[in-house]
């Protein structure tokens, strides 16, 4: 399905929309997400507070073994976790970042050069200061344990 994005004129088209039921079920959703993420990979992942952003996270990291799930934490003090022994794997969080932000000021923009994985939460921070294509993530709470997880490709 191709349709216009709303991040300026970009072309984005859904690759998968799953509803969960459980944390557990987040992050096994993540681990198999991880089998598709091929890197430089830049990862936007959007949703209100406690949508599970964190949570499919640690299936992500896991299922990529750079990191077991305990081992990934909100990185939202730290601003950016490096994960596994090459750091090929990176998870912010742009919860706490005043204004527009783009991927230099973070100190990810020569990612493609690492050939890495990049995961940001909040990722809506970085508005139209994402000079790549992307996968983007948004993450509902539907109520109780239930949460809509939508995956999109974002061109650059
Ligand atoms: P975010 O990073 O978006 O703020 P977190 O992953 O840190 O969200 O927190 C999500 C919270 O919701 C956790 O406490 C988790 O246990 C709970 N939760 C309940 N159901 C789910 C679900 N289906 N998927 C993810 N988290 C869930
Ligand atoms: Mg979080």
């Amino acid at each position: 399905m191709r349709r216009q994005s709303p991040i300026g004129n970009r072309q984005s088209s859904i690759l998968a929309e799953r509803v969960t039921h459980s944390p557990e079920e987040t992050v096994l959703f993540g681990r198999e997400i991880a089998v598709h993420l091929q890197p430089p990979c830049l990862v936007l992942l959007e949703g209100e507070l406690g949508a599970g952003k964190t949570t499919l996270v640690k299936g992500i990291v896991a299922g990529m073994g750079a990191a077991s799930e305990d081992e990934v934490t909100s990185p939202s003090f730290t601003l950016v976790h490096e994960y596994g022994s090459s750091g090929k794997v990176y998870h912010a969080d742009l919860y706490r970042i005043e204004g527009a932000r783009d991927l230099a000021t973070l100190g990810l923009e020569d990612l493609s050069s690492q050939a890495a994985t990049v995961l940001v939460e909040w990722g809506e921070k970085l508005g139209d200061n994402v000079p790549i294509s992307c996968v983007k993530i948004r993450m509902e709470h539907l109520g109780c344990d239930d949460r809509r997880i939508l995956i999109e490709r974002v061109e650059a």
